[in-house]
């Protein structure tokens, strides 16, 4: 982490659990649980039909709404689908795009990703950008060049000041929902190249200003060491945001980041 530059992110993804129902006993349980003083920003990515409950019982909390994708088209005949208006007025700060399940079960391709990224800017939410090797790619030895082709994807056509808005969260396949965590080295090195990515279609200020998330089995157990390396500015969180308790750990993790380093100290661009 490097809260000089940009910020910390703890952002839990429900998939498809909970119900509309749950959600004002969940956000209590769970602000009774985070520390007082804010370390990081807190979301929420929620099905649809949560999000509305969802962004009642979050009034007046440190704790942010987001969706877990969005159709590419502003409006019409679209059964099904969900637009950027709709979130915006239901107070969605944050939207989840290209994760791998909605790549894998539903063609999500890498322009959708990239078109979904524009109008999301332009209304003025958050995207978490998902980006992720396969276990064949990380083998092959491809994770780095096939990752760094989804990032320049995802952000192409974008002005430097809508880079610095963006969130990637780097999600190895292999690590998600499987108990598997990448090391802390290895998201390390994906989430360190990712920013070299940024850097080499912008500047090093930019790519310093990106948050970059780690997902992928993260829990209140290895949070720590994964938190603690400098280009990991927080996770995206599936099985265990579903539990307030672990939920709240990983939160509490961000309070134990190493302490801000001299720009001059650090390799240049590395963890800044
Ligand atoms: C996810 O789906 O974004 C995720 C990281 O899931 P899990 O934490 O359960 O691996």
């Amino acid at each position: 982490m490097n809260r000089k530059y940009r910020k910390t992110i703890i952002a839990g993804n429900w998939k498809m659990n909970k119900l509309p129902s749950e959600a004002r006993s969940f956000v209590d349980e769970l602000r009774a649980l985070m520390p007082r003083t804010k370390t990081c920003d807190t979301v929420i990515c929620a099905p649809y039909a949560i999000i509305p409950n969802l962004s009642r019982a979050i009034k007046d909390s440190r704790i942010a709404v987001g969706a877990q994708d969005v159709s590419t088209h502003d409006s019409g005949a679209y059964t099904g689908e969900v637009n950027i208006a709709m979130l915006s007025d239901l107070g969605v700060k944050y939207c989840i795009v290209g994760h791998s399940e909605r790549r894998a079960y539903h063609g999500e391709t890498d322009t959708d990703v990239n078109v979904k990224v524009h109008k999301l800017l332009e209304a003025g939410i958050i995207p978490i950008i998902c980006v992720g090797e396969s276990l064949e790619q990380r083998e092959r030895d491809l994770t780095i060049e096939f990752v760094a082709y989804q990032v320049k994807s995802a952000l192409y056509g974008l002005e430097p000041k809508d880079i610095k808005r963006c969130v990637i969260a780097y999600e190895p396949i292999w690590a998600i929902g499987t108990g598997k965590t990448a090391t802390a080295e290895q998201a390390e090195e994906v989430c360190g190249a990712i920013r070299a990515v940024i850097r080499s279609m912008f500047d090093a200020r930019v790519a310093r200003a990106v948050s970059i998330l780690y997902g992928g089995s993260m829990n209140a157990k290895n949070c720590d060491e994964l938190l603690a390396q400098p280009d990991i500015d927080g996770g995206l969180i599936g099985g265990a945001s579903l539990k307030t308790a672990d939920f709240a750990r990983i939160i509490t993790g961000t309070v134990s980041a190493p302490p801000v380093l001299p720009e001059l100290n650090r390799e240049e661009g590395r963890g800044e």
